[in-house]
């Protein structure tokens, strides 16, 4: 009788060393997460016609004198390129 209960509690400390050893798994996981975010997509380019800062990402393209820009939306590249023709 006394050893199944020394039996018992060794099983339960087990138990809980084993809980214990893995459950701070779950942490580092989520740091390498925010961590593995690329610098690049999180870039904060200027528009050139009103000035506003936005994300590279989420910005418009446009060409102008051979060079790659990046507009808050397809109004400010057209003004802006407009811009660029007329002075
Ligand atoms: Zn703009």
């Amino acid at each position: 009788m006394f050893r199944t209960i020394m039996y018992g509690i060794l099983a339960y400390m087990a138990y809980r060393a084993f809980k214990h050893f893995f459950s701070p798994l779950q942490g580092p996981e989520e740091r390498e997460f925010v961590r593995g975010r690329s610098p690049r997509e999180t870039e904060l380019v200027k528009d050139p016609q009103c000035g506003a800062y936005f994300l590279k990402q989420q910005g418009v393209k446009g060409k102008s004198n051979g060079e790659i820009l990046y507009f808050c939306s397809e109004e400010c590249r057209i003004k802006y390129i407009d811009g660029q023709k007329s002075g």
